[in-house]
């Protein structure tokens, strides 16, 4: 382990995601388990020199990240038949490890339909909902990752952990850079990921002519549309709110976006409480910024005006998440204030006439009292 600078950490990611260890998906995979998890390392533990992960939250990203990947893909050839993409280069070992996992969560898929014949296990989000089907399967995974991936990524990325029995422990700066670095981490894997599959000889015929963007939909976000369709539905149910979120601007049916809260780059989650209505405008612009005071206000009285109906209406659709979301709001504005990030806002609770940044880091002391409550609230809510 070391203490690494911005500079130098973004250095040794690159390189390790660059380099030809990292010959096999399900190494790319486990990284990519490490930062998701890291995400959920509290703001308040952070200010400990060490923090500690457990392994089965990093098997259970992992699971996460596999679980689309098992499914056989759609060739867009009309004569080949959907089949499962093979994930490894070197045939020998890593092929193994990788198609292992697929074995694992095939399996679990298997048990689930026996076990629970009416659950629905198409998507990651609803096997979770299922804890009897979902300890076994954290629980295989977990004996799969010990067995040696977490050895040999330790070995490849010094820099990053240690491994200890039911843990990896990190410098809580590096959780900062990790939850920081987050959207680049990720792309980067991804890119590579996808180069991996599309250079395995094994893969040309079932991928054929298939566009990147394709490929990458299946591989890393397979059910979005589907996903964000019902959480429009279920907002609308709950709140009979039809109307922008950041502008009150009264929302068209064919032109409502649901946009994630805490932006979809920096924290990749389906809970509903993430979840605000928006126009077409006030999402585009929005982008991936943290928002200011006013909006953060908003969403926080929202939270507790319509906690109950909107634990209710996402009954279908996967776990609420009132106390993750919540928590989550905490790490990622307590992760911007430290970089005085500016925040946006929208040009009608500014009264100008262009949405705005603001520049001013006090902004972030009343933003986080605000999002202690609504920590408080959503707390209650939960019990
Ligand atoms: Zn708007």
């Amino acid at each position: 382990m070391q203490h690494l600078s911005a500079e130098d950490f973004l250095d040794h990611m690159q390189q390790l995601v660059l380099n030809s260890a990292l010959n096999s998906t399900y190494k790319l995979a486990l990284i990519m388990s490490i930062v998701d998890a890291s995400l959920k390392v509290s703001a308040q533990a952070v200010k400990s020199e060490i923090c500690t992960i457990e392994l089965k939250d990093i098997a259970l990203e992992f699971l996460r990240i596999y679980w689309p990947q098992c499914r056989p893909y759609p060739s867009p050839s009309p004569n080949v038949a959907p089949g499962v993409l093979h994930q490894g280069i070197n045939k020998k070992n890593n092929l193994k490890q990788s198609d292992r996992i697929l074995t694992i969560v095939n399996t679990a898929i298997d048990r689930a339909r026996e076990e629970v014949p009416s659950a629905k296990v198409e998507t990651f989000e609803q096997i979770s909902r299922h804890p009897l089907l979902m300890k076994p399967l954290v629980a295989d995974c977990l004996a799969l990752l010990k067995k040696n991936p977490l050895k040999y990524i330790a070995a490849d990325v010094d820099f990053l952990y240690e491994l200890k029995q039911d843990h990896i422990e990190l410098y809580s700066s590096t959780v900062i850079l990790l939850q920081r670095f987050r959207p680049i981490i990720k792309e980067l894997i991804e890119s590579r990921w996808l180069k991996h599959i599309r250079s395995n000889a094994d893969n040309a015929a079932l991928l054929g002519e298939s566009t990147s963007g394709s490929l990458r939909d299946f591989l890393f976000d397979p059910t979005r549309g589907e996903t964000l369709e019902n959480i429009r539905s279920a907002l609308l149910d709950a709140t009979h709110d039809e109307r922008c979120f950041y502008c009150g601007k009264a929302l068209k049916r064919s032109s409502t976006h649901v946009d994630h809260f805490l932006p979809f780059t920096r924290y990749a989650d389906t809970k509903i409480f993430n979840f605000v209505l928006a126009c077409p405008s006030c999402n585009a612009s929005k982008s991936n910024w943290l928002v200011g005071p006013g909006h953060v206000d908003h969403w926080v009285r929202r939270n507790s005006d319509y906690g109950t109906d909107l634990l209710q209406a996402s009954k279908d659709i996967g776990p609420a998440g009132p106390v993750a979301v919540a928590d989550m709001a905490l790490t990622l504005y307590g992760l911007a204030q430290r970089h005085a990030e500016p925040l946006w806002l929208n040009k009608t609770s500014m009264g100008t006439d262009k949405n705005s940044l603001l520049h001013d880091p006090s902004a972030y002391e009343g933003i986080l009292i605000s999002l202690n409550k609504n920590r408080r609230s959503m707390l209650a809510l939960a019990n």
